[in-house]
This record gives C-alpha cells, structure tokens and sequence, in this order.
C-alpha cells in the first residue's frame, strides 16, 4: 500500500472540533498514522478542552491549550487562572499554548482587551516554557508591533498565515514559523502564495486546521489531517521542490518547536 501521508506533520488541526462535527475522529487519526503521518498537533481553543481531547492521546498526537481570542469578550481572568491549573495538571502532555491571538474580523473585543489576555498567554507560555501558536486574523500590524516588544522565551509559531511578504519577512525576523493552511491553495490567494514562495523552506510548517479550511480539491468540504498532503504537494510545485524534501525540512522545523 502506498503510504500517502508518509513522513508529513500537520502542525494544527483541532480533534474536538472534528467530532462537534460528527466526524468520526478516532477512526481518521488512526488511519492517517496507517498511512504514514510523522506527526500532528492538536490546537486548543476552550479552557478545560484537554481534558477531553486528551483521550485521543498516541505516539506522534502532540496537544496544545489555550483560549480563542473569542474569550476576550468574556471574564477571562478566572479563565487564564483554570488554564494555569491545566498546564500543571496535563503539564507532561502538553508541547504547545495555543492557540491564542488576535481577531479583528470577527471583533471579540476592543484591542486593549484582545492585546491583555493575549499578553497573559505569553506569561503563562513563558512561565513554563512552551512555544505558541499565534492567531491572527486582520490585525497583522498590531501583533507585530506587540511582538516586537513582548518576547516569547521559544521559538514559535504563526498558524494559518495568510498575509503578504512583507509581513512574512516581519514574523520570520521575531523568530517565528509560518504555519501555512489550504487557503494557501485557494486561486486569489495570490499575496500568500507570493510570500510562501519568497521565504526560506527553514520557516515553513503546514497544517489542515481541521475541520476548517480544506485545500482546493475538497475544498468546501469538512477537512481532516489526512489531507495534508495537497498541501504539502501545492507549496512543493510552488518552490520547485519535491515534496520528500519540503517534508523533510518541515519535520525538522517542527521538532525545532513541539517536544
Ligand atoms: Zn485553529
């Protein structure tokens, strides 16, 4: 049989989501690991989500905790504080904090807001020394500012990027990766693509965002880790590379930041 996935990590994706979906998530990662994924990060976005999704724990399943940006809008001070106490008791399980950031599209809260629990996050990631993963949705300016003064103690990790060159280049220079998802497939978007192709294979990761995003040729449709390789085929082509070879540099950025 041929191993489709072979050798390929999916850098976010989201298994709790997958199953509010009714998808039949055990059965899909199990079969994504028969088919040959190396690895893949399960993103956190609620609170007290570890300890459901930790039931999906094996080799090679890596998990992250954070709060969304939507918890902006609600008390989340006594959130940040639960969330404390999980990176305490699922500390040995837990590689990452995300994912966490800023959403202007979807407008949760005020900047100042947004900004103070993303700032809380950094804390808690810095205090225990995780990477993070960062979200950014219309607010590219901002973070990067903010970044430029607040230091995260890891290497760390930008999902789904979807901006420009310029911004990509800003990111790379804090020491991040980019996390690029199947929008980067999508015919317009010609700016990430440009960017994609402009920057070193050494701060590329890829990702499905689970059950979101779908990459061009199911795009529309739920999404699952077992399409990562689209993605991974669509930036190759776009680098001129051939894909074992993007695999093997992603593989090696990746363990650079999840343990
Ligand atoms: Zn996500």
């Amino acid at each position: 049989m041929e191993k489709k996935l072979l050798n390929l990590i999916d850098s976010h994706c989201h298994f709790s989501e997958m199953a509010k979906k009714e998808m039949n998530t055990q059965q899909i990662i199990d079969e994504c690991f028969e088919n040959g994924l190396e690895a893949c990060l399960d993103i956190g976005i609620a609170t007290n989500d570890i300890k459901e999704r930790i039931k999906y724990k094996r080799e090679g399943v890596y998990f992250a905790v954070a709060l969304y940006p939507s918890f902006s809008e609600k008390d989340y001070i006594v959130e940040v504080e639960q969330l404390e106490k999980n990176i305490i008791d699922f500390r040995s399980e837990i590689s990452v904090l995300g994912e966490c950031g800023l959403d202007f599209y979807w407008n949760y809260a005020d900047a100042t807001r947004q900004l103070e629990l993303l700032e809380m996050q950094i804390d808690l990631a810095n205090r225990y020394n995780l990477p993070v993963a960062i979200h950014c949705r219309e607010a590219d300016s901002l973070l990067v500012d903010f970044l430029s003064r607040k230091k995260l103690n890891q290497a760390s990790i930008i999902h789904c990027f979807s901006s420009d060159m310029v911004f990509a280049k800003k990111y790379i220079d804090l020491g991040f990766k980019l996390s690029f998802a199947g929008n980067l497939t999508y015919k317009k978007s010609i700016e990430i693509q440009e960017a994609c192709r402009a920057i070193s294979v050494k701060d590329i990761l890829v990702e499905t965002d689970s059950p979101y995003l779908s990459p061009q040729p199911i795009r529309g449709k739920l999404n699952s880790p077992g399409n990562i390789h689209y993605t991974y085929d669509f930036i190759a082509q776009l680098k001129g590379i051939p894909t074992t070879r993007l695999a093997n540099q992603v593989k090696e950025n990746f363990y650079e930041i999840v343990k």
